[in-house]
């Protein structure tokens, strides 16, 4: 614990209080020349923009799509437009921690404005937000284009007809007014943007399964109101060069949700691809580089935990995308590529309803008896070979660094690269009946209840067969690159390999109930067990359990020992191998006296135990 606070803690905060610029500031200034070189674009989807002197021309599109505004304008045009159109309506979804309004536009052509009449209308419904990473706000921009035009502008009124559509333009309200031209030093505009993290530093994009912020909490309770079809969560990406400027994806084809895996590979991505390649974009599949640097190591496709808000939509049951716009290509482009998407979606969705209905009940009927805790990557499979649209690179020496650093040459490369596939399953568990959750643990409960999940609370004392985990190797996770600790204002636990054992026990009335026989059952054993990295246990929910409290002196333990060693000869005989094996502990009157007591029944028995019981299928 200690180590973590150390210099370079301290030099942040000294710096966050004073900064310390280096003197020449107009080589910050020059953003452009900082980055790889841009390749030059032109496509259809450019005829979207509207005129100069249109009266419905939106702030972004009044410069050129090189800016973008702030929240007071985004909302100042919203509500006149909604004020104009009668398919529109805006409602505050909640509020940030800034008290800022999270407002979304609610679109539908007969103005079924409510959950109930909008699942009455039979029409899919899309949701799609922009700004859970505010310096990400390509889609805000998009999105309010896209309105008019399906409004006012009456030139894709069509859409409408066939699909209803929420809309938060941004999530992140208070993230998005850290205005600078600072904050994304690897993305090629708009000319000001956001930050990532909210008021508090959080990242919403880490929220989804343990529910502190209010962005994340008021999305999910809009999961729970209006039960869309599909899910759009719009971002731009950091990291390698490529010919793609528009990247999207679900979470694989081997995730909790398997059906909508492969509806979102084989139905969503061609058709959404084929009309964007048709308006002059490139799109392609979320990228990340296997080294973290260029592509000499292939690709990495990745299965996100429930954290993320593909992870989520996939342990949910909920189909989800993830757009990844390339932070290299200018902000028009972006923007543009994301209202093609954007249309393309709301088409597709009309036409392919019942299939993306059909995969979504198919997964939601699917309890398997065991369940994943998470995905990796499979160390001995050979990476088969995909297709890749690249971009040159070199590496040179950096005098700074020390290291090989990467330069992108802006040259198209095409290549056949090695794909690496991470989807084995970490940890396998059996799906348990229930989980029974000590009612002194409600702040846990009422997380769980805002997902949607039914919780019963015991009215009479419940004794049952139960399984319960001791956590013998816990400890405060070691940090890294992804995962720093502490992480978003918790500490990170790493539970070991825990220690299962089955009991008889007694829960008194009060205690929690949470049966898996639900909608949500994959994310309710993603929450509870200690072995999955989006579990309140390791998220630090229950750091108590970790304090050893009460004590025993020395002399009450010598005495109490002396009397046990000569009740019980084998536990002498292992007392005098621990003596002879382990040096530390023979010359510690501390370890040995403690080795003794924890073999008493004065010894704390809840000590590292996780409160969390499973009612195992067949009691
Ligand atoms: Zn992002």
């Amino acid at each position: 614990m200690r180590q973590l606070f150390t210099i370079p803690f301290l030099c942040m905060l000294i710096l966050t209080a004073i900064p310390l610029l280096a003197k020449s500031a107009d080589i910050f200034s020059d953003t452009e020349a900082l980055l790889p070189p841009a390749q030059s674009w032109s496509g259809r989807s450019e005829s979207l923009l509207a005129r100069p002197g249109d009266v419905w021309i939106t702030p972004a599109e009044r410069t050129g799509l090189s800016a973008t505004p702030d929240y007071d304008e985004t909302m100042a045009w919203l509500f006149k437009l909604v004020a104009a159109a009668p398919e529109l309506k805006m409602v505050s979804i909640g509020n940030s921690l800034q008290g800022r309004d999270i407002q979304m536009v609610i679109a539908t052509a007969d103005q079924s404005f409510t959950p109930a009449a909008m699942r009455a209308s039979g029409k899919p419904l899309l949701i799609a937000h922009a700004g859970i990473h505010s310096g990400e706000i390509d889609g805000k921009d998009a999105g309010l284009m896209l309105l008019r035009d399906m409004t006012v502008a009456g030139k894709r009124k069509e859409l409408l007809g066939g699909a209803n559509f929420l809309f938060i333009p941004i999530l992140n309200v208070d993230g998005h007014e850290r205005i600078s031209a600072y904050n994304r030093i690897n993305q090629r505009g708009p000319a000001e943007m956001g930050w990532r993290t909210n008021a508090r530093n959080q990242n919403l994009n880490r929220d989804f399964t343990k529910l502190d912020t209010a962005g994340v909490r008021a999305l999910v309770g809009v999961f729970k109101q209006w039960k869309p079809d599909l899910y759009l969560d719009l971002h731009v990406t950091d990291g390698a060069d490529y010919q793609y400027d528009i990247t999207f994806g679900g979470n694989g084809r081997k995730g909790w949700s398997p059906n909508i895996g492969a509806w979102i590979e084989d139905v969503y991505r061609p058709a959404i691809s084929a009309t964007l390649s048709d308006f002059g974009h490139e799109p392609g599949g979320l990228i990340f580089a296997n080294n973290g640097m260029d592509m000499q190591d292939g690709i990495l496709n990745w299965t996100g935990n429930p954290r993320f808000s593909s992870g989520y939509g996939d342990a949910v049951q909920l189909p989800a995308v993830l757009v990844e716009n390339h932070s290299l290509k200018p902000y028009k482009r972006r923007v543009l590529g994301t209202y093609v998407l954007l249309a393309a979606t709301l088409e597709l969705l009309a036409r392919e309803k019942d299939s993306l209905r059909q995969a979504t009940d198919h997964d939601r009927q699917r309890r398997t008896d065991k369940i994943a805790l998470g995905f990796e990557r499979d160390k001995n499979a050979v990476p088969q070979k995909v297709d890749f649209k690249g971009i040159s690179s070199e590496r040179y020496p950096g005098e700074v660094s020390g290291t090989e650093v990467v330069r992108w040459t802006g040259k198209s490369l095409n290549q056949s690269l090695p794909q690496v596939l991470s989807e084995t399953p970490t940890v396998m568990v059996e799906r348990p009946s229930a989980y029974i959750v000590p009612a002194v643990w409600s702040d846990i409960i009422e997380r769980i209840v805002m997902h949607g999940i039914t919780v019963e609370q015991l009215t009479v004392p419940l004794t049952t067969k139960a399984e319960v985990y001791r956590l013998p190797e816990a400890k405060i996770a070691e940090p890294s690159a992804w995962t720093p600790n502490p992480f978003e204002g918790h500490i990170r636990i790493d539970p070991g390999q825990p220690v299962k054992q089955s009991i008889e026990m007694t829960f008194p009335a009060g205690s929690f109930r949470i049966t898996t026989d639900q909608p949500l059952s994959d994310l309710i054993v993603l929450m509870l067990e200690p072995q999955s990295a989006d579990s309140f246990l390791q998220w630090g929910f229950f750091l108590e359990i970790f304090t050893r409290t009460e004590y025993a002196e020395a002399y009450v333990l010598e005495p109490l020992a002396q009397k046990m060693l000569a009740a019980d000869a084998e536990l002498r005989t292992r007392f005098e191998q621990k003596l002879a094996s382990d040096k530390a502990f023979a010359d510690s009157q501390y370890q040995r006296l403690m080795w003794f007591y924890e073999q008493t029944p004065f010894y704390d028995q809840t000590y590292q135990l996780y409160p969390v019981a499973r009612i195992p299928k067949d009691p």
